[in-house]
């Protein structure tokens, strides 16, 4: 089966916009999250500059502890809330395979997005724009991720990927909904509990890695300001999501890296309204009374049963550690002898 399937768009409800809550006073719910990040797979992020010999190594930061970068951990969740909160497209390759002979991009998609899902233009902003800022960074964003750190780590042997690097052509009819008119959404990968997919040398197109392994546990935490109320029961769902779903990050997740389970320790959130009381408006949510905020908060995702883009997520990025399902991309000869099959049929 192919590795990813794409989260479809409701084209009929574009973007909610409007002008994100200002920086310079206190409006809006503040405060901190703090949580566990548990890996399900063995997982990989690379460090820049990569080394040239020998297997590359997990990122570490300065006391060479492993870390999950807060960088990472915002792209993950800006493009959660993008998904989840129907935002605008920030990232969205509008050309693909260029043509060296005739020097020009021979698919364009940039006419398959319909114009009010492109990305924030105006002084009006979608969720993820009013949260995360705008790429032109014009607009600060309203949440910060810390980078994620080690707790306890399992390691893993040495691994040469399977090619990842490879060209491949771009097959319309997986990135095109079935009428073609427009794009087929947003690609997620699936899970792969049974195992990863490696190789036994170097090749060009393949990496040689030192993952870590299921079982390692990091720590995590995020800053949020003047956040409203949509605002900050979205970034709580978009972290814990549903309990039999799992996240996916880092490196090779067509290889079946790269599933992690998040979980929310404690929630500390500050009224600056109410700063001068005896409490100085903090409160802070641990054990079952944030278990039982979070059941409230998350209460309406779950009741959606209908939405388009929540069930499909759910369904690939549910997680069953019985899956024994083999993901692989189809090989370039079922491509080209099927030209227009849509991704449900890939073998
Ligand atoms: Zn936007």
């Amino acid at each position: 089966m192919n590795p990813y399937d794409f989260v479809p768009i409701d084209w009929h409800i574009p973007p909610e916009r409007h002008c994100p809550s200002p920086h310079d006073r206190f409006d809006g719910v503040s405060g901190k999250i703090e949580g566990t990040i548990t890996a399900e797979t063995p997982l990989f992020i690379f460090r820049s500059p990569k080394k040239n010999s020998g297997a590359e190594p997990f990122i570490s930061n300065a006391l060479n502890q492993h870390i999950i970068p807060g960088s990472s951990l915002k792209g993950l969740f800006r493009n959660l809330v993008e998904t989840i909160g129907n935002g605008c497209f920030l990232v969205f390759d509008e050309d693909y395979e260029y043509d060296k002979e005739r020097k020009k991009y021979t698919v364009k998609y940039g006419n398959k997005l319909l114009s009010k899902f492109k990305k924030c233009s105006t002084a009006d902003l979608c969720i993820a724009c009013r949260m995360f800022g705008t790429i032109q960074g014009s607009i600060l964003g309203k949440i910060s991720f810390n980078d994620a750190e080690e707790v306890n780590i399992c390691d893993h042997r040495t691994v040469y990927t399977i090619a990842l690097m490879e060209p491949k052509p771009r097959h319309q009819a997986f990135y095109l909904e079935p009428n073609r008119q427009h794009i087929a959404g947003r690609k997620f990968y699936f899970h792969q509990p049974s195992g990863i997919q490696a190789e036994n040398q170097k090749t060009k197109y393949n990496q040689y890695i030192k993952p870590i392994d299921k079982g390692s546990l990091f720590s995590f935490s995020v800053q949020f300001t003047n956040l409203e109320d949509a605002e900050l029961q979205t970034l709580l769902y978009a972290l814990v999501l549903e309990p039999e779903m799992r996240h996916k990050i880092g490196y090779g997740k067509p290889a079946g890296l790269g599933s992690v389970r998040f979980e929310i320790t404690k929630l500390k959130m500050i009224d600056y309204a109410c700063r001068y009381r005896a409490n100085q408006g903090i409160t802070e949510y641990v054990g079952n009374e944030l278990a039982s905020y979070l059941a409230t908060e998350l209460q309406p995702f779950k009741d959606n049963t209908t939405s388009l883009t929540l069930n499909a997520l759910r369904r690939i990025w549910r997680w069953d550690s019985d899956d024994t399902t083999t993901y692989r991309y189809p090989v370039q000869s079922w491509f080209s002898a099927n030209p227009a099959a849509p991704i449900s049929k890939s073998p």
